[in-house]
């Protein structure tokens, strides 16, 4: 019997895809071996790949000027490879930091370069901008703090750098808009092993100097993703998850879905005397929901018997929150919000 699985991330994957990967698993497209057994080079992973990005590019309408990258490390390894690829000779850089995740990028940015912490609060009217900056980085969905940005911040002629790890996919999005967004793919994606950037191509072969071949964008650009052997299984499992989405009927689908999932949880929270979840409502997130009670001595028993009841992964993230976290990605059933 499956669960409710309210995991952060690693997190839950649909209940088709999982089937469909256990059909193929031992015989990919009648090669007699799965698809974690044949070369990144083969013409039939080759024109996986093809396919994935073109799903990709459709459901997010990627412009042509941007490369899509399939790439390993997770999301931290995207806090220093933006810095060491977007500097472009400039000092410093902007961050908007809204909470733990965004916190740690700026701190990993601070090895490489200047950084001003341009503001602490989604709200813009608080920010101080630096029109010097290389760029700005914000991060769309605080997973731990669960506060979402329900806008795209206007930065102007600097780019706009956002770490879309966990809503990506989730809403409609204007690609356009960015520089560069990167998102881990082990929550709105597939299992945890592959990173998916989006770069405005002009963005592309400038890093400083010694930055490693594995960490410079450009390596990965000029070889398809190709450049070193991928994470096969996870990019395979990218392209069930994209073909999925497609299936429901697109971005505008997923997100009234979303909305009406984690409208539900908010609403039983707020008219609850016994919950309380504290973050601003303008800024509350669709995918994370963290939440506390007014009796935290009871917060083990809590989550003891939610876990009887088939509700898993709710416990807190011990680093901010609440005790309490229940994550609605795209593949949580509209039962479980
Ligand atoms: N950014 C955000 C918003 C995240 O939620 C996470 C992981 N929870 C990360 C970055 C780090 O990802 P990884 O563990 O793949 O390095």
């Amino acid at each position: 019997m499956r669960v409710y699985n309210f995991s952060p991330g690693p997190a839950t994957l649909p209940e088709e895809i999982l089937c469909q990967v256990q059909a193929e698993l031992l015989n990919y497209q009648n090669l007699g071996a799965s698809v974690m057994e044949i070369s990144h080079r083969s013409p039939e992973f080759e024109k996986l790949i093809v396919k994935i990005e073109a799903d990709l590019r459709d459901l997010l309408t990627i412009p042509n000027n941007y490369k899509v990258l399939f790439l390993s490390g997770g999301g931290r390894m995207q806090f220093a490879m933006v810095p060491m690829n977007l500097l472009r000779g400039k000092k410093t850089a902007d961050y908007i930091n809204t909470g733990v995740w965004s916190k740690m990028a700026s701190t990993e940015a601070a090895r490489f370069c200047e950084v001003n912490v341009a503001g602490t609060s989604p709200d813009p009217e608080t920010w101080q901008l630096n029109s010097n900056a290389a760029y700005v980085h914000y991060v769309a969905n605080e997973t731990i703090d669960g506060i979402e940005f329900p806008f795209i911040p206007e930065t102007g002629q600097v780019p706009l750098v956002c770490d879309m790890s966990s809503s990506i996919l989730s809403r409609p999005i204007d690609v356009s808009k960015f520089g560069l967004i990167y998102a881990c793919a082990q929550k709105n994606i597939a299992p945890a092993g592959l990173t998916v950037v989006i770069i405005r191509e002009d963005l592309i072969g400038n890093p400083i100097p010694t930055t490693p071949t594995m960490l410079n964008y450009k390596t990965h650009a000029d070889n398809n993703s190709l450049y070193n052997t991928p994470p096969i299984f996870c990019w395979y499992m990218a392209g069930k998850m994209f073909a999925w989405l497609k299936q429901q009927g697109g971005l505008e689908i997923v997100a009234k879905h979303n909305q009406t999932k984690v409208t539900k949880l908010y609403q039983y929270i707020d008219q609850s005397d016994f919950y309380l979840n504290q973050v601003d409502k303008r800024y509350r997130s669709w995918m994370n929901v963290p939440f506390d009670s007014i009796k935290p001595e009871l917060a083990g028993k809590f989550l003891q018997e939610a876990q009887q009841q088939g509700l898993y992964g709710l416990k807190g993230h011990p680093l901010g929150g609440g005790a309490f976290r229940a994550s609605l990605y795209n593949a949580m059933p509209e039962a479980g919000g």
